[in-house]
This record gives C-alpha cells, structure tokens and sequence, in this order.
C-alpha cells in the first residue's frame, strides 16, 4: 500500500487547528500526528522519523477535509439545453478549487420512475468522475408509484429529495403534493430539500414585466422578490412541521427567508438551510449590467440587494445557515444564455461556481466574517453529516479517506474565465482579486492535484451510497 505523508502543515478541521502531520495510507487517513512545537519532544518520536512513500512539504499551508458541494447540476436538461459541465469536466473544476465530493441531482422528469430516472444518473456520472460523488433525487411528479420508490431510493443510498414551490409546469409541486412527499419521507428519517420560491405569483410578475415590455435580465430579479422566497420558505416549514419531516432549505438568498429559518430553528424543529457564494458576493447590481451581460448572473433565486448579504454572513454565523454549496448550474453566455434575448425568462437559470467555493468562503475568513473552523466546518464538516458521509467524508481523523486539501492562505489569484476549469464561458466573477490557493487535492489517497498540475484521472471517483442526516435525534 503506497504512503504520503503531509508535512509540517496545520491541519484546520471543524473543531479547531492542530500542528501535525497527516500520514495517507492507500485511500485512507492512517494517522494524524501531533507536531511537538515546543521542541522538548525526543527527536525519535517526531513525526518527521514516519516512513512514507512520498512526503509532502506543507509547511506554512493548511491542510483541509476536502469540500464537499452538496448542490451541483452536471448536465442537467433545463429549457431544451444542458448544462455545460460535464461530470468529468465539473469535477475536475471542483478538484482544482479543492472540492473532492459532489452530490448532484438526479432529475425526475415528469412521467418517469424515480428508480429509473436514478439509473439515467448512475450511467451519466457513472465512469466520468473525477472526485467521489453521490445523488439527491428531484421529485417532479408525486403520484402513489414514485411516493412508494421513495424507500428503494433510500436502500439505494439516495434519501434525501429535492422538491419545487417555484417553475410551474415544470417541478413545480402544489403543497398538497409536498405534504405527501415530506410524510413519505419522515416515515423513513430522509430529509426533503425545498427551492422555496412561490413560483405561482412569480409567473405572475413575470407576464405582467413582459406585457410591458421590460425584457432586460434585470427583470428576472425585479420579478422574483425576496418576500415570495421568504413567504414559501415559511410554507414549506410550516408542511414540514405538519408531516415531521426534516427540512432542508437549498440556495437560501433572502433575509425574509432567513428569518422564517431562524424562528423554526428556535422552536428546536427540524430546518436547516444552505446558501450559496453568489448570494454572499454577487448583487442585483449585476443581474443590472448593461448589454444583456446580467444575463450571466441569471440564477434562482436571482441576486439580492446588496443589504441581504449581511444577514446571510450573519446566518453563518450563528448556524442558521448551515451549509454553502454552490448551485453550480453552469451555461455559457454563447448560444446558451443567449436564448434569453428579448426575453429574460427564457435565460437559461444558472451560476457556474464549483471550483471556487472554497476559495471565495476564504475571503469570509480573510474578512473577519468567519472562523478558520467555521470555514471548514460549513464547507465540508456539516455537508457530511446533513447527508450522511461522516466520518467516511468531511474530517481528517483516522480512519477517515484520505480526501485532503492543502491550502496556501497567502497565495493570491485573480479570478478569471481565462484561467479557470469549468466548461464555461466565461466567470460570474470575472476579474475578482483573492487571497488563497489549494496547492494539491487528494481524492481517496490519489493526488488530483499537484502544485499546479492535473493528475486525476475520469472513473477514479466512486457513487457514494450515503446515510440518514445525522443532525437528527
Ligand atoms: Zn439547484
């Protein structure tokens, strides 16, 4: 079995920072080792004396569990097109940002199984990935067929279900549907996640913007307002309360929406909430940006104001928000966010962002608005355990894979379309100056990237059969 040892790095985990060399053997962690600083220590028991195959100088880095995006879309049909990351694309783009697990959408189109729409997945991902990845399933269609495959998607390690308040005709679930879901679900512990936007009102502004002929990209935004995603977050908490059923918010934007959390929180109920770095850094400003450029900033939830991003870095915080993924649903402006001229409801919905999750988050710890743990700990720690891959995934302990960041805190890059990994067009962030840089990422004990360089390989990554939320009592 071949060994690394990571050398002479700080290793950040979710409960604090520790001194120590992290010794890799095959795909697994075989032991974290205390550096002794002091220098009192025998020189013999240094980890230094380790034997390994290859060492690796981290001194001055941090080494990380590696992220975990627990809100991607790898080829995702939307609108008569597809998303234009690819699962080996995307997942190489998540490497290179440090990103070594994915779970991502299976999407069940209305008419079809829930099994056999996760079958479709196994054979789009199956073979391409790059990193570990694992699948929610999209609920489109709830009839007494798919409420019943809802448990032989839990035997077959998918138990948490995304359901739609918004995109009438399309996922969109009347809360009749979702109360049966969210029942079906608490029979069995599995979570439903909810896009909560009250897509029947929204499709109302969105004829009225039209009628009168307001085209612009901005209008996706000036017709999705944040008090119908805070007033469908509150419904779906309320059915979720009425079926006991675990509820996970998914791309939370709004403070309207965050409060609605916050208070079901307080009252010890089952509700959790992700948000995502485009809600954090990106505003209505650039959904604004003249010459149909907002269109690359065209997302659901659109972009807030820029006063809502204070309260979502508050929610992180105090654990109100959770998680952050990305909803990376990437289309290129080219041919793609382009079927939206002349009319800003047919803009393809999306935000390329899995390589820079990690990387952007950063910035909150650079800021002073997040601990270095904390950092981790919404990145990486809670993902695994709201979807049941801990302690396999999210924490560098014994035992655990050897899914590891190293990280250096004071390299700096410039964010660009030009540079990065994803099969896109062009970058939501184009331009954007940051502190922070992953220098390698190991997937299961494999070197993905190396300083720079891509060594992975399409099919090293495995489906991850995951457990029941682990928040739960
Ligand atoms: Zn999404």
């Amino acid at each position: 079995m071949s060994t690394i040892l990571i050398s002479g790095g700080t290793v950040v985990t979710a409960s604090g920072t520790l001194d120590a060399d992290v010794l890799v053997a095959g795909e697994k962690i075989a032991a974290v080792l205390a550096r002794d600083v002091t220098g009192a220590g025998e020189a013999g028991d240094t980890p230094a004396a380790v034997a390994a195959d290859r060492v690796i100088d981290a001194t001055g880095k941090y080494v990380l569990p590696g992220g975990i995006d627990v809100h991607t879309h790898m080829e995702m049909p939307f609108g008569g097109t597809f998303s234009a990351d690819t699962f080996e694309t995307g997942t190489r783009a998540a490497a290179w940002g440090g990103t070594t697990t994915i779970v991502d959408f299976a999407v069940q189109a209305k008419g079809s199984s829930l099994l056999a729409t996760l079958d479709k997945w196994h054979g789009k991902a199956g073979g391409n990935c790059v990193i570990d990845y694992g699948f929610h399933m999209i609920v489109s269609d709830v009839n007494d067929m798919t409420l019943k495959e809802m448990d032989a998607c839990i035997a077959a390690g998918v138990n948490s279900f995304k359901m739609f308040m918004a995109y009438p005709g399309v996922f969109y679930a009347t809360d009749g549907e979702i109360l049966l879901a969210m029942q079906q679900a608490a029979r069995s512990g599995a979570t439903v996640m909810m896009h909560a936007e009250n897509g029947i009102a929204i499709d109302q502004l969105v004829a009225q913007a039209l009628a009168a002929g307001h085209t612009d990209p901005v209008y996706h935004g000036l017709t999705r307002p944040p008090e119908l995603e805070g007033e469908a977050t509150s419904r779906a908490i309320t059915l979720a309360k009425v079926a006991d059923c675990p509820l996970y918010i998914v791309h939370l934007s709004a403070s309207q929406a965050l409060a609605a959390v916050a208070q079901a929180r307080d009252t010890g109920q089952n509700v959790f909430a992700e948000t995502c770095p485009q809600y954090l850094f990106l505003s209505l400003e650039d959904l604004a940006r003249p010459d149909f450029e907002g269109a690359k900033f065209v997302a659901s939830p659109p972009l807030r104001t820029k006063d809502h991003q204070d309260s979502l870095w508050r929610g992180l915080r105090t654990n109100d928000l959770s998680v952050v993924s990305t909803d990376h649903c990437p289309f290129c402006f080219k041919d793609q966010k382009e079927l939206g001229r002349g009319d800003f409801s047919k803009i393809p919905n999306g935000i390329p962002g899995v390589e820079h999750r990690m990387d952007l988050l950063y910035q909150g710890v650079v800021a002073g608005q997040l601990s270095l743990p904390r950092w981790v700990e919404v990145a990486s720690t809670t993902p695994a355990r709201m979807f049941g891959l801990y302690p396999r995934k999210g924490v560098i302990a014994a035992g655990s894979d050897a899914d590891i960041v190293i990280y250096d805190p004071q390299a700096t890059q410039t964010l660009s379309a030009a540079s990065h990994h994803m099969n896109v067009d062009y970058s939501a962030y184009e331009g954007m100056q940051i502190t922070g840089r992953v220098v390698t990422t190991l997937s299961r004990g494999s070197v993905v990237i190396d300083d720079g360089e891509y060594l992975g390989r399409a099919g090293h990554g495995t489906f991850l059969a995951r457990g029941l939320n682990q928040y739960l009592l």
